[in-house]
């Protein structure tokens, strides 16, 4: 299982010089240790999780989003049920599970599912010219979105170093 801090910070609490630097940065934060934790709990019962993949946790305002290896969302959820209570017990807030992917096309329609985007495409942003993703969907889906603009471009920051935006057809 390979988790977002090495297996003897998060047992321990103690912080190496690395993971520290994850820490400052914000790259990772408590919720990395508290869920790094349940997930080697987790593991011990289900023996599927052994070989999974964390890469990242991101927050959001309203969620967490957990970047996974691939094919590990399917685990995920596979162990779940299990771990139900323990997640509870972290956070309210809702968590999804992502495949960390270069794929742009799968990545959006794992985050916005059961919606799918029309396209996407990326834009240059006047005046600096920054790359921004444009997501386009339907306008009749647009009530239906459980995830905002904002949040959309938190995650697509993190994942494909760019902002996005969406455009309602
Ligand atoms: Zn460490």
């Amino acid at each position: 299982m390979k988790l977002t801090l090495d297996s003897f910070c998060l047992k321990s609490g103690k912080l190496c010089k690395t993971c520290q630097k994850k820490m400052d940065s914000g790259e990772i934060s408590e919720i990395d240790i508290e869920f790094g934790n349940l997930l080697i709990e987790a593991g011990k019962l289900n023996k599927f999780l052994a070989d999974i993949t964390l890469n990242r946790i991101i927050q959001t305002d309203k969620s967490y989003y957990l970047l996974m290896g691939k094919g590990d969302v399917e685990k995920m959820k596979r162990a779940l049920p299990s771990m139900k209570l323990q997640i509870k017990a972290i956070t309210n807030l809702p968590l999804y599970y992502l495949e960390k992917s270069k794929n742009k096309t799968k990545v959006l329609e794992d985050l916005f599912d059961p919606i799918a985007p029309l396209s996407h495409s990326v834009v240059m942003i006047p005046p600096e010219g920054d790359k921004e993703l444009k997501i386009q969907f339907k306008r009749s889906d647009k009530e239906n979105l459980k995830i905002d603009a904002e949040e959309a471009s938190l995650i697509t920051k993190t994942l494909f170093s760019m902002g996005s935006h969406f455009s309602f057809n």
